[in-house]
């Protein structure tokens, strides 16, 4: 259904008949770490997220998943495979 709260005219999957169905009855606006990001919406009654409707908690863990703004890191993931190698090599008696 089409918002009635902070976000008036936008399509939202928690609007309901008996209103936003959303934890505290509407979105909420976007914390600190969000500044930079490219998902902002600036409304009349403030700044929030196109994306998700409490930006605290995606923060909450670490950086938000649908940031524009911080770039990921890629180390991980080598390391991970190089583990890997490492250890079919040592299996293979090729150390
Ligand atoms: S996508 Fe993440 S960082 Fe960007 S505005 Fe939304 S909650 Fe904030």
């Amino acid at each position: 259904m089409i918002c009635q709260t902070v976000k008036p005219g936008v399509e939202c999957v928690f609007m309901k008949k008996a209103g936003c169905g959303y934890n505290g009855g509407k979105c909420h606006s976007v914390v600190d770490e969000c500044t930079g990001c490219d998902r902002i919406e600036e409304l009349p009654s403030g700044q929030y997220c196109s994306v998700y409707p409490d930006p605290r908690l995606k923060w909450k863990n670490g950086t938000c998943n649908f940031a524009t703004h911080v770039k990921k890191q890629s180390d991980t993931p080598k390391a991970t495979l190089n583990a890997l190698k490492a250890s079919k090599r040592k299996a293979a008696g090729r150390m």
